[in-house]
Order: structure tokens, then sequence, then C-alpha cells
């Protein structure tokens, strides 16, 4: 096993996930088995109790890990199988240390942060290579060099690079060389003095990667190489990519990154095949159609809110040739404005998952146009308790219909809280999360795109449709097409009289790779682009 240990410096938001994905899809692009993990210095347990604007999407894995969006990159990238042993945080690291403190494991001992904690972070790496089979090993440590939280990580991974032995070890250092505009130049001082502060704490790294605007000169990558002590073939240059995050693998791999690394390792493989990566980033960068589908939500100012349903829209749209201009809306904006300012002119409307009841309104109204004017409906977890509302209200005229999660009193909880979320006293880890199976109806639209009668799906939520009103909703036209094996959970539902209305309890966005779309991400986009049709087929 290699392990290859991916820093940043400068700032943060430079791109450190995504590079080291890239260099994930690089290096199974040569045969290798890629592992990846991420280190997070916060004090968190995960991510989890999180509000989007602190952190962005939580990410679900297959375990009901609530993780870092940039598992989300990394499974989205690679085909490495993550689990909750591949993000750990310092919170993780802290309770596992004063757990055994309590237990006496220590005996006796002052626990310090050298060795105990610096031990329990070495653990955790070894872990990861004892239980999970791979060639190399990536792992991300979140936040900058330099932040107090994180030495740490540093020093564990300084400590493991020593005893694992000269050859096994890569540290990859992920810098900014800022281009000052009023003096026409790239600078190198910001890379000098992180690479500074990393030899501070006992790290040299072997290989820079340098996020720039401009390209990278022979001048200004052999100041870095001087400076870095690294061979000038170990700065790579890593320019924002102009149309699509999938260019980035292509990108590294023209600056030779996955040679140079393989050779430092000298792991033996191959030239990576590119062809089918090509190809999807050729679909995603020109494709013939386009369609634009509203994203009904609360964080819609967040890029980062909704990351993965934006790349399973990206996904599904490439499959389709299909360039997919997401439109953010925001919910509130809706309820005040009326729908019809907002969604006229959309192929699609999708309501994503939600938590509170800010803004619901706005997702509800936005529901009923898309139900009765015909435009593809795709909700996801909140999504779909939102349609099940809609339809409650409206068609079944329970007017007060709701989600005991905005009116604990209601008089018509048609979504509720689920039997066993109801002794759950804390809030971290406790929703019903990760993967369970849902078996789907035949002769449903879930089904025909599915084309199989069990799926597995990852879930987030605490709420659920409540079956007493079932009969009522199934008799008015609602078709539940998806339903848990002991069939009391409904997990997707749908309208038959409609193009494309459709709505799960889960979360598809989470499965959905770049050339993989997701089966439900697929046809909603196919359908926006009939929808888009319509009007010329009836002129
Ligand atoms: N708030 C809802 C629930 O807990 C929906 C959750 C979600 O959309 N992820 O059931």
């Amino acid at each position: 096993m290699k392990y290859i240990f991916v820093t940043g410096g400068v700032v943060s938001s430079l791109g450190k996930g995504l590079a080291a994905s890239s260099l994930g899809t690089l290096l199974e692009l040569r045969g290798l088995k890629v592992i990846m993990q991420k280190f997070d210095p916060y004090l968190n347990i995960d991510p989890g109790t999180m509000n989007p604007y602190e952190h962005g999407e939580v990410y679900v894995l297959d375990d009901g890990a609530e993780t870092d969006l940039d598992l989300g990159h990394y499974e989205r990238f690679t085909h490495t199988n993550l689990s909750k042993l591949n993000n750990l945080t310092s919170g993780q690291v802290y309770q596992s240390v004063l757990d055994k403190e309590r237990a006496g494991k220590y005996q006796g001992r002052t626990v310090q942060v050298i060795p105990h904690v610096t031990n329990e972070i070495k653990a955790r790496i070894q872990a990861v290579a004892d239980k999970m089979t791979g060639d190399v090993i990536i792992t991300e440590i979140g936040g900058t060099v330099g932040d107090i939280e994180g030495l740490p990580f540093l020093e564990a991974i300084r400590q493991f690079a020593h005893e694992s032995g000269p050859g096994n070890v890569l540290f990859i250092h992920a810098t900014l060389v800022p281009y000052i505009k009023a003096a026409q130049e790239l600078k190198t001082k910001p890379t000098q003095q992180s690479i500074a502060k990393l030899r501070e704490i006992g790290i040299a790294p072997h290989i820079i990667l340098c996020r720039t605007e401009q390209p990278l000169e022979l001048d200004v990558r052999e100041k870095i190489s001087l400076f870095g002590n690294v061979p000038i073939e170990d700065v790579i240059e890593v320019r924002d990519v102009k149309n699509s995050i999938y260019e980035l693998p292509l990108k590294l791999h023209e600056e030779r990154l996955d040679d140079v690394v393989c050779k430092q390792l000298k792991l033996e493989t191959p030239q990576p095949d590119l062809t089918k990566w090509r190809h999807f980033v050729q679909r995603v960068v020109h494709p013939t159609h386009h369609v634009r589908i509203g994203v009904v939500g609360k964080y819609i100012e967040l890029q980062d809110a909704y990351k993965s349903i934006y790349e399973a829209l990206t996904h599904a749209g490439a499959a389709n040739d299909t360039k997919v201009d997401i439109v953010r809306l925001d919910a509130e904006a809706i309820e005040k404005a009326g729908p019809d300012t907002y969604l006229n002119g959309l192929q699609g409307i999708l309501i994503p998952g939600g938590f509170g009841d800010r803004g619901t309104e706005g997702k509800i109204a936005s529901a009923r146009y898309a139900r009765e004017s015909g435009i593809p409906y795709f909700g996801i977890c909140l999504g779909m308790q939102i349609a099940v509302i809609e339809f409650a209200r409206n068609i079944c005229g329970l007017k007060n219909a709701t989600s005991t999660e905005f009116d604990k009193s209601a008089e018509h909880p048609v979504i509720s809280m689920m039997e066993e979320q109801k002794k759950v006293k804390q809030l971290g880890g406790t929703m019903r999360l990760g993967t369970w199976v849902t078996d789907l109806k035949p002769d449903t639209k879930a089904y025909e795109m599915y084309q199989t009668s069990t799926i597995t799906e990852r879930h987030r939520h605490r709420y659920e449709f409540n079956e007493d009103y079932k009969d009522q909703l199934e008799a008015s036209g609602l078709v539940i097409s998806g339903i848990s094996p002991k069939g009391e959970l409904a997990e997707m539902i749908e309208l038959p009289s409609h193009p494309f209305y459709v709505a799960c309890q889960f979360h598809p966005e989470f499965l959905s790779k770049p050339n993989t779309p997701h089966p439900l991400f697929n046809g909603f986009v196919k359908a926006a682009l009939q929808h888009h049709r319509a009007p010329e087929l009836l002129s």
C-alpha cells in the first residue's frame, strides 16, 4: 500500500478535494485500486448537525455516515467504496481518546496531543489500510497549513511517513499562486511561505500543485522548484478549468501529475486510457440540446448546498447530449411573488431535500404549479413530502394538510415522524440514514426508469408519508411506486396522469457518476427535453 497525503496552503477553497479526486481518477485509469479519505480538523463529530451555510452539503454514504462533501467528489471521480472509516474529524479523534481515558486504557498516564491524539490518527490510517483493499490511499487533510486545529493531523502524517520508510509516502501540497494585476505578474511568495510553514512541522512536500489563473511560465516554475526544493517536473500547474470540473483530470494529466506520482512511488503502471472520460467531458462542454431546470430551495445562493444534485443533473445532461441550465430559485421569493413569476418557461422543476419550515409554502406552490401545468417535477426527500402535502391539500381537499415537522399539532399530518424516530433524543447521526431497500411497483414510471424491481438508495430523514392517509391519496390518483420491503414506508410516489411527476424519499443524487447517470435524473432530464419540444409539436 502506498500513501498520498494532500495538504493545502495559503487559502481555503483551493479545490484541493477536486485535485485529490482527479488524481484518484488518473491513478484508477492507470489500473490502480484507489482508496480515498478525508481528515477534517473541526471539532464536530461529523457535519451532520451543521447548517449548509457553515458546511455546504452533507454527503451520505452507504453505511449512513454523514460526511464532508469532498467525499462526494471522491465517489464521483473514482470507484472507491467509502464508509464512515473514510472521513475522520478532530471531534471523532478526541471522542475516542476521551472514551479511552474514561475507560482507564492509558494506565494512569497524562493524556496528551502527542502521542495519544496523533496515535489515534495514525491508527485510523492503519485501520483503513487493513480493512480496505487497494494500491494507494489518497488522504486529503482539510483546512490550511498554519491552522492551529490542523496541527495534530500534520504531526500524525509526518510520523506516519517516518515510520513507513522512504518511497511509500508522498506529500502533495496545493497552494495558490496569485496573479497581481498591477504588476502583471504571478507571485510565488505565498507558496514559498506555506511550504516553509509545512517544513517547520517537519514535512517537505514532494509535489507542489499551484492553483493559478494564468499559465505558470518556466521562470515561475523554476522559482517554485528552487524554493520548494522539488525537481521542476514536480511543480504542477492547476489552472482554473473553463467549463467543467470534469476537465481537471485531463488538465492534470497534461501536466504529467500521474506520471510523477507513479514515478515517485515506484508504481509501474501504463498510461491511463482517458477515452471515456474525454468523451464525457466533450458531452458536458459541447452538447447539442439544452434545457432549463429550476431548483427550488432554501440555500440557492450557496454553490455547495445542493452540490450532488447539480452534479447528478450534469451527468444526466451529458447522457442525453444536453446542457442543463440550472435556475436556482429561492422558495421564499416564490412564496411572496407567486410561482408563475419564476417558474414560467422552465422545462423541469426539482425540489431538493431540506429541513425546517422556512420556504415550504413556496415549495408547495411550486409543486402545484408543476402538477397543474404539466412541467416535469422531481421531488427529492423533502421534495417528495412537499408533493404529498400539495396533493392532499389541493386534490383530496385536506385543507390544512402538512408535515408534523412544520406543525406538531397538524390537523392532517400527511407527513409524520417515523415511529422509531420518536424515541430519539440526540440530534447527531440519529436520522434514518444510509442504504435501504425499496421494492418498485411494476408498470410505473419508477420501474420503467430503473428497469428492476428492487433498488437500494441512500436516505437521510426523520419524517415519512403517513400510512393513515394512504388509501385516501391513492383513491385520488396518487401512485405509491416504491415501498420498503415490509410494506410500511412509502419510498416513491408518482402521478400517472402527468408527463413526469416523480418523487422519492431517498437521495438518488448520491449515486450518480459521470458515465453512469442515475436512472431518475436521466428520466427527469429526458422528460424535460420532451417538455421543451411539446409546444413545437403542438404548433
Ligand atoms: N426534513 C425532512 C425529514 O427529516 C426531509 C429531510 C431531507 O430532505 N433530507 O424527513
